[in-house]
């Protein structure tokens, strides 16, 4: 029997099997990989908040530095009249963990609303709000700091049958994200054929 094991990176930190040398022997520095934990909020209103902008926006301040309008982006919103903006901003709660949930919406409101053009959330009409701190251990996000890389095990391992991907595996991206996914479980297969 073959496995293709799909691992988020807070495996890397041992918890599992932890002490078992023999299973730990062919991942050599995966402790040295760190993780965080994530934030998204997202947020409908009735007026555009962002007009003519359908672009990511990055750099905003921590902890949510990178925004989004999916209003023209997404079939769903941009047939609905009711919907002027459907927002979605990511980043990271690690070192943020003492804000309220109140004090991260009021810190991503008030970044939007400087930037030229765009008008304060708050004052264009919410319909909905969802934030999400991403808290769980299986929810964390690779961090790729510089030298980090060569700390990544690839999709083949010391084990005969067992094979790993997702996307804080050596993979063709090295970008921990969908695509990067995406390559690690085609690297994955593709090793595992040439066994069978
Ligand atoms: C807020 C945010 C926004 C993002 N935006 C983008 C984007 O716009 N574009 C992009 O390309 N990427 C984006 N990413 C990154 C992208 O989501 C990840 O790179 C991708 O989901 C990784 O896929 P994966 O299969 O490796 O891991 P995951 O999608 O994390 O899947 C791993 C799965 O394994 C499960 N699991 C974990 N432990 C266990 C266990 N012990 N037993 C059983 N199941 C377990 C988890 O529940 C999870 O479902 C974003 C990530 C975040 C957090």
């Amino acid at each position: 029997m073959f496995l293709i094991m799909p691992v988020t990176a807070v495996g890397a930190r041992r918890y599992r099997n932890g002490g078992d040398r023999v299973f730990w022997r062919g991942f050599s520095g995966v402790e040295n990989l760190q993780s965080v934990a994530t934030l998204s909020l997202q947020v409908w209103t009735e007026q555009c908040v962002l007009p003519d902008v359908s672009a990511c926006i990055n750099a905003l301040d921590q902890p949510l530095p990178m925004v989004i309008d999916y209003k023209d982006l997404k079939t769903a919103y941009r047939n609905d009249p009711a919907i002027g903006s459907a927002l979605e901003w990511v980043g990271q709660e690690t070192g943020f963990e003492h804000f309220s949930d109140q004090a991260l919406k009021a810190t991503a409101y008030d970044c939007l609303a400087r930037i030229p053009g765009a008008k304060d959330p708050r004052q264009a009409g919410i319909l909905r709000e969802s934030l999400n701190r991403n808290t769980s251990n299986h929810e964390r996000y690779l961090l790729t700091d510089p030298g980090t890389l060569r700390f990544r095990p690839g999709s083949k391992t010391h084990f005969r049958n067992l094979y790993l991907a997702g996307d804080w595996i050596r993979n063709q991206v090295d970008v921990p994200t969908m695509e990067g996914a995406i390559c690690s479980g085609y690297t994955a297969i593709e090793e595992l054929l040439k066994e069978v």
